[in-house]
């Protein structure tokens, strides 16, 4: 390659990696988080065109029929695909990325084996080695473990953990081989038995995704999803080093790290370890009916709360994962308005792991048109909570559940929650008394301040905002 095409290159991949991340710092804050998505897909668009200029793109008609398809495919499903699916199509799309940097990694090893030749053990070649091993390897365990997540959070397979009697020992025996085919390839990359053991690892690799996420609840597939995000990063990493390419280097590290960060900050908010995650099968018990919890139901109908909401100053609106089921932002913006019409503070306090996939609730929100600045984060409403006369908690369950503060044995004990129950009143929108994601009772529903109020989120808050509506008639 010309040498000054070569530095102009280069030039441009790093401000295509400067976007990145100041594109993801941006996408930290609600405010910024557009801006951010779109800085970083200019970046991305750079370093594309970049790259579609280097002289050994010879031909581009394959090219252009690629990014077509990926373009209507990609705006398709951004365009149709339910909030509620998204966690399934990140997986989706995550696997994509796998498989991407899986075949890159064989082709490059393809053209080496068969043309050339793998060189001495410089550093240049033990590099290219590893990478080329490592892109296949993560990169065959990303694409099949992301679409096994895919298919338990769509339902096209059973949520429920798969076990089976020995499946450690196996996952040993299937990753063993796996490395014993790597130590083959590296000592002698030109033998004759590499390209057979290179299919067969990457064979090895879709087993070994496929039998680490079967064992796992649909319920804490959003977890592994991120930590599958995490390593389609570092396959694509990999791939970089294979291909000598800065930015996919950047952009997959940047990637792998941000996706272990977020694994990491999922697991402290539901305050279990990753290992509990991957391997306890948590979750299967969601939807039990309270056996331990006890108490006086105080039920009121939206008639009844329409007076308590009335008579309210300040009201906070907890949403969980019930109101995604309901569908019910968009009444919840309603009745918002509503209260503030009538002359309360109204705003919504948000808890880091409310919902299935991190910032499910805030995206629903934004969705509704819920203004940034109504958002409170859990560590912000705690310390006044005691200070708010409503909070209406609409369909969730386990990030209000004070078990998590008051009862040692219980198995959420020790998960920070928002603390609904310090408020003047509490009013619970769900349908029955059952569990949330965890399977653990809620207290909550028994104590003096707390009204429940049966049935679908959506309905009841309909129910509400025609109240107001008749009394202001
Ligand atoms: P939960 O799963 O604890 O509870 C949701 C509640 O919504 C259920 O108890 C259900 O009660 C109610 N509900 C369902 N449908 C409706 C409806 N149509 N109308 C009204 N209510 C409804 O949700 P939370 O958001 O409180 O907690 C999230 C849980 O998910 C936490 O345990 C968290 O650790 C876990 N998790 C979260 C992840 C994330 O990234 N956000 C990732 C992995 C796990 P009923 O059936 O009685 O209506």
């Amino acid at each position: 390659m010309n040498e000054n095409i070569k530095i102009l290159t280069e030039i441009a991949y790093m401000i295509s990696a400067a976007t990145f991340i100041f594109g993801l710092k941006m996408m930290s804050k609600p405010t910024t988080a557009i801006k951010g998505n779109i800085i970083s897909a200019c970046g991305m668009a750079l370093a594309i065109g970049v790259t579609l200029l280097n002289p050994i793109v010879k031909t581009y008609e394959w090219i252009i029929i690629g990014g077509l398809i990926g373009t209507i495919a990609g705006s398709i499903a951004a365009l149709k695909v339910p909030m509620t699916s998204m966690p399934g199509f990140v997986a989706f799309f995550n696997g994509t990325g796998g498989l991407a940097s899986m075949l890159v990694g064989w082709s490059d090893f393809h053209v080496n084996y068969t043309r050339s030749g793998y060189g001495g053990y410089n550093l240049e070649n033990i590099v290219l080695i590893l990478a080329t091993y490592l892109a296949m390897l993560i990169g065959g365990v990303t694409f099949s473990g992301s679409m096994i997540a895919y298919a338990k959070l769509e339902e096209k397979m059973t949520g429920k953990p798969i076990l089976f009697k020995g499946q450690q020992v196996v996952n040993a025996i299937v990753l063993g081989l796996g490395i014993l085919i790597g130590i083959i390839f590296f000592a002698n990359p030109n033998g004759s038995i590499v390209y057979p053991a290179i299919i067969l690892l990457m064979i090895l690799a879709n087993i070994l995704g496929i039998l680490v996420t079967i064992p796992i609840g649909g319920a804490d597939m959003p977890v592994v999803i991120c930590l599958l995000n995490s390593y389609s990063g570092m396959a694509a990493c990999a791939s970089g080093f294979v291909l000598n390419n800065t930015v996919l280097i950047v952009a997959g590290a940047l990637v792998g790290a941000s996706g272990i960060i977020l694994t990491a900050i999922m697991c402290k908010a539901m305050n279990r370890s990753l290992a509990n995650v991957l391997f306890s099968g948590f979750g299967s018990a969601e939807g039990k009916i309270s056996t331990s919890a006890h108490g006086e139901v105080r039920a009121l109908t939206p008639e009844d709360a329409y007076y308590v909401l009335e008579a309210a100053r300040s009201v906070v609106f907890v949403p969980g994962y019930g109101m995604a089921v309901a569908q019910a932002q968009h009444v919840v913006k309603e009745l918002a308005d509503i209260l503030e019409k009538n002359g309360a503070d109204v705003k919504f306090a948000i808890h880091p792991v409310a919902g299935r996939m991190p910032g499910h609730m805030n995206v629903l929100l934004a969705e509704a048109n819920v203004p940034y600045d109504k958002l409170l984060e859990m560590d912000d409403v705690n310390p006044i909570i005691d200070t708010v006369d409503v909070c209406i908690v609409v369909g969730a369950n386990d990030v209000v559940n004070p078990a998590a503060r008051e009862d040692p044995n219980s198995s959420i004990y020790g998960m920070p929650i928002i603390n609904v129950d310090y408020a003047k009143t509490c009013l619970v929108l769900k349908r029955s008394l059952a569990s949330g994601f965890s399977g653990v009772d809620n207290p909550l529903f028994f104590k003096e301040n707390t009204r429940m109020i049966f049935g679908d989120a959506k309905q009841t808050l309909t129910g509400i905002i025609n109240q107001f509506k008749d009394a202001m008639e």
